[in-house]
């Protein structure tokens, strides 16, 4: 039987503020700080302390939430999350719950089949818990010396995280695969980045995506829906290959239970990246389970629609139109827009590229981004706030290849030698003596050379062999040192081939 996958997706993104959600306590890198360094009372969760709302945080809330095209609530409440673990010290977590800060929105995502318009349910903030690391102890060495824990494992418990400004964002169940769920989460990430709320750091865990998946018989196009199947939620993937093959898992894994005469049960599962599997955390808990109340520590948020408006007003271009735009405004294809407008800085530095060199035809720029340059930078592990290549040096590297002052092969060669130096192409190209050789003169010569010096190859094409003139046309770029001007020389050769012929 044929099955269709029906996903939804949760991201959890941590707000780049300076404090935490309800304290002062500083927003730190839980990578690198000191465990509990960034910690105190109301975050410690100590009976007697009282949260106040960082506004920063909701207005970062509010740039998503409007840059998602979503209705923002004039007053959303915030609602306690009962739940015992030992990285929430208060025994429960400050969320929103029946009314969050924005509801209703929409994002464009470009899947390899096309593009694909996603409802965004809801979005609302809540705080972050802390960060426990299991411990296996398999050598003396693992067990701190002050703690006597006998060789068995342990936990060891980081508060810098707790208390930290997050960000829900629940789609409606709209994805079918794990392409478009992968499609998705990607745009998600850029948008995030182009509004300056959050890194976009998944290894630093600050980007955490949760899909809840569920197959039912496929029906035709018509037919009334069947109904959906019981769902699960994998937790906490953090990146985008992990969430791409845990959703593929997961429909193959509940295709093969209903096949069996199985049934799916409604469980939370982990994702083990190693053995590619998915695995069964605990069996799914209710909404009931949470005890949900309103916080009785915190008056309803309401937000001043002159300061939305305010938030509306400054949002950058984003990526779905700035995509759009550059498409027709540069006449580039879907692929190289994509690629240039993932990131707002690499998007800033072509258009820079085209306005410094308006001669030059900006497609070819956008093609020495998306290759070459790209390729440099993935090598050497350089974003592009450490390209050391300025957008008006690509351009003007661009034009003298245009030119026909430089060929092809040269141009990538001095590209690289200006991204290592961070000097410009004209300079590289005096330098070094690599301005090509265009003359006709001097090409003829080294064209009858070579044929003086390749007569079975000659021969060959005499008889037939065209692909042969490659080989020859090969030994002449050789001896030219790789800056004849190929067309010229092609030319030439193909002049004197017929000429010899004859
Ligand atoms: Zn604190």
């Amino acid at each position: 039987m044929q099955y269709e996958a029906i996903i939804g997706l949760e991201v959890h993104a941590e707000l780049e503020t300076q404090s935490k959600m309800f304290c002062a306590c500083p927003v730190v890198d839980t990578t690198q700080a000191a465990p509990n360094s960034a910690v105190c009372p109301v975050c410690a969760g100590m009976p007697g302390t009282l949260p106040v709302l960082n506004q920063k945080a909701v207005e970062y809330g509010l740039r998503v939430a409007l840059a998602l095209g979503c209705q923002v609530a004039p007053v959303s409440i915030f609602a306690r999350k009962n739940y015992f673990y030992p990285d929430l010290p208060k025994g429960y977590q400050i969320s929103q719950y029946e009314q969050p800060l924005a509801r209703n929105g929409r994002i464009t995502i470009l899947t390899p089949q096309g593009e694909k318009s996603i409802r965004i349910r809801r979005v609302h903030l809540e705080e972050d818990a802390g960060k426990l690391t299991h411990v296996e102890p398999v050598g003396a060495g693992l067990v701190p010396a002050q703690g006597d824990y006998r060789g068995r494992p342990y936990t060891l418990v980081d508060l810098n995280r707790a208390g930290v400004p997050l960000l829900e964002i629940v789609t409606e169940p709209d994805f079918r695969s794990g392409e478009e769920v992968r499609a998705y989460a990607e745009a998600l990430r850029s948008l995030l980045r182009y509004l300056g709320v959050n890194s976009g750091d998944m290894q630093k865990g600050v980007l955490r995506i949760e899909p809840n998946i569920s197959i039912r018989p496929a029906v035709e196009v018509g037919l009334q829906p069947a109904l959906l199947g019981t769902r699960v939620e994998v937790k906490n993937l953090n990146s985008f290959r992990a969430l791409e093959r845990a959703v593929a898992y997961e429909i193959q894994h509940q295709a093969e239970l209903l096949e069996a005469g199985k049934t799916v049960q409604q469980v939370t599962l982990g994702w083990d990246e190693a053995k590619g599997a998915t695995f069964v955390q605990r069996v799914k808990e209710g909404e009931d389970d949470y005890r949900y109340f309103p916080e009785p520590d915190l008056p309803p948020l309401a937000v001043d629609e002159g300061w939305v408006a305010q938030i509306r007003a400054s949002l950058p271009e984003l990526p779905y139109a700035r995509f759009q735009r550059l498409r027709k405004q540069y006449d580039l294809s879907a692929y190289t827009a994509k690629l240039l407008v993932e990131e707002k800085a690499i998007a800033d530095y072509f258009e820079q590229a085209v306005a410094a060199e308006p001669s030059v035809p900006a497609k070819a720029i956008a093609n020495w981004i998306g290759g070459e340059l790209f390729s440099l930078m993935n090598q050497a592990g350089v974003d592009a706030a450490g390209l050391r290549v300025q957008p008006e040096a690509l351009a003007r590297l661009v034009k003298i290849l245009s030119q026909g002052q430089l060929n092809q092969d040269t141009a990538r060669k001095v590209l690289a030698e200006m991204f290592e130096s961070g000097k410009g192409a004209d300079e590289i190209v005096k330098k070094r003596g690599l301005q090509q050789v265009s003359d006709a003169e001097g090409i003829a010569r080294m064209v009858a050379e070579v044929l003086e010096a390749c007569p079975n190859e000659v021969t060959s094409f005499r008889s037939g062999k065209a692909g042969v003139i490659n080989f020859l046309f090969g030994q002449v770029m050789k001896k030219a040192g790789g800056r004849a001007n190929p067309r010229v020389v092609r030319q030439e050769l193909e002049r004197q081939l017929a000429a010899e012929e004859q």
